[in-house]
């Protein structure tokens, strides 16, 4: 007799940003049917997939939050050309995800805890993208020239020898770069610039939106243009997503809608906190000098990338509610930035400048949401913050793993969706719900062959 599976066949996944389409990928490669939900264009303006930094970082293990950070917050909101900002009306509301956020990274054995889980998500991240690049026949979405972390002198570089020392524990590689050896490996920096730390096992991503794309087309998973607003439940588990167009029936769901998870893990009883973590990018379309490779520099805190669009200095983090208006000040702090960065740069034509403003979705801990839901049949992957895209092939794979059964190759500990709850469960709920919300449903949907969204 042949044993039955016990496998769900039909996955939705909610979201067409770089998890989603990595986790479609991942999951019609095993063999199961999968359809992708998104309320916008994959990859499209709306998502933080579409406009980041554009690095794929293995030294990117140092989170956010830090020992001491606390001290020099006070200075960079005092600054108003500085990283960050905070929208002071969010300021009851952001309170208790911000005091969660400076415990995360109170101590440094914290710190060491949070930067091993991060290490193990990301450190074969460029070895991943390459790989996944070719086997979808676009290698010349991702390259591997390097990644450069400009210091204005060698102090400045030792002022942060305490992280690259954990990034070394973590095997990581790097050249020191004199300020000879800089100017020769990026003429167009300043000369302000005299310190250089070349991570050249570090990738990046020429074009973040279309590589969106061009892993859902090859995916060949079907794609639903609709905006989600629960997850119905029969006796099993998950077993229709309900949308504004009607509802999808499925066996199980992944949700991996970015900054849209929170307000639906809500809605069955998980209790994430996420917010946002707002960004900018700039992209000059014709700038009179091309970057060698992708470039840090420590005091502008920003990513610089050449990308198909042209120049991209992305960065900045401002925190308020993820649909308050864009303070396009922030992308100016940038392109200001960019100026006194790359001298070349500095009378540059300010109308053949893009601005985007973007939202990471962020926990206060710096790590995601990879892990199976309070109830039967879905799974988390978000909360990603500012290493989305790097992290999105080994998340998708870890995501296929547990749908599959099959165990996981890291701790999943650090990433449980319910390490923010007391008592470990987030919140319990009653398996004999017949549906969470419990609304009248439409018509079903009918999925389209992805690459012809509905309009
Ligand atoms: C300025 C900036 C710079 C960054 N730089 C880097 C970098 O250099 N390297 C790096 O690794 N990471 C970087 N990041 C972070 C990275 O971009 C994010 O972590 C990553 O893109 C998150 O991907 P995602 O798929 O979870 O979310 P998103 O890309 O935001 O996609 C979520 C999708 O879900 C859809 N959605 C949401 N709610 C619903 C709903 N209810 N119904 C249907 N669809 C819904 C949205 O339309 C969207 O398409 C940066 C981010 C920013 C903002």
């Amino acid at each position: 007799m042949i044993a039955q599976s016990t496998q769900p066949r039909r996955i939705a996944v909610i979201g067409a940003g770089i998890i989603g389409a990595c986790t479609a990928l991942a999951l019609t490669r095993e063999g199961f049917d999968v359809t992708v939900i998104d309320a916008e264009r994959p990859g499209g303006e709306q998502a933080a997939s579409y406009g980041n930094g554009a690095f794929i970082s293995p030294a990117s293990i140092i989170p956010m939050s830090v020992p001491g950070l606390w001290r020099k917050i006070p200075g960079y909101l005092l600054d108003r050309t500085g990283p960050l900002t905070i929208g002071w009306r969010s300021l009851p509301r952001l309170t208790p995800w911000l005091l969660r956020f400076l415990v995360a990274g109170w101590t440094e054995d914290r710190l060491r805890k949070t930067s091993t889980a991060l290490t193990s998500l990301l450190t074969d991240g460029p070895d991943r993208h390459l790989s996944l690049a070719a086997r979808i026949g676009r290698d010349d979405l991702i390259r591997r020239d390097g990644l450069l972390y400009a210091y204005p002198n060698r102090d400045a570089y030792l002022a942060e020898a305490h992280l690259w020392a954990l990034r070394r524990a973590a095997g990581l590689s790097w050249r020191e770069l004199d300020a000879d050896a800089l100017r020769r490996e990026e003429p167009a920096l300043s000369t302000r610039y005299e310190f250089g730390a070349l991570v050249e096992s570090g990738a990046h991503c020429v074009d973040p939106g279309e590589y969106v794309r061009a892993i859902l087309a090859a995916s060949g998973a079907g794609l639903v243009q609709a905006t989600v607003t629960g997850l119905m439940r029969g006796a099993g588990g998950i077993s229709a997503i309900r949308t504004d167009q009607g509802h999808l029936d499925c066996d199980g769901a992944v949700l991996a809608a970015g900054m849209g998870a929170a307000r639906l893990a809500a809605a069955i009883g998980d209790h994430i906190p996420l917010e946002a973590e707002r960004g900018y990018h700039v992209e000059l379309c014709n700038p009179p000098i091309q970057l060698r490779r992708p470039v840090m520099p420590s005091d502008g805190k920003m990513a610089n990338t050449m990308t198909a669009g042209g120049l991209r200095a992305a960065g900045q983090v401002e925190l308020s509610r993820a649909d308050a208006r864009p303070d396009w000040r922030r992308a100016d702090i940038l392109l200001a930035h960019l100026a006194s960065t790359y001298p070349a740069l500095a009378s540059v034509d300010r109308n053949g400048v893009r601005r985007w403003q973007g939202n990471r979705p962020s926990t206060p801990d710096g790590l995601p949401v990879i892990g199976a839901a309070s109830v039967p049949g879905l799974w988390y992957a978000f909360g990603h913050g500012h290493l989305g895209l790097n992290a999105a092939p080994h998340t998708a794979c870890m995501v296929a793993d547990m749908i599959s059964g099959r165990g996981s190759d890291i701790d999943l500990a650090p990433f449980s969706p319910h390490r923010f709850a007391r008592t470990g469960r987030t919140t319990p709920t009653n398996s004999s719900d017949p549906v969470v919300e419990a609304s009248a449903i439409a018509a079903g949907i009918h999925t389209k062959p992805q690459g012809k969204a509905r309009t």
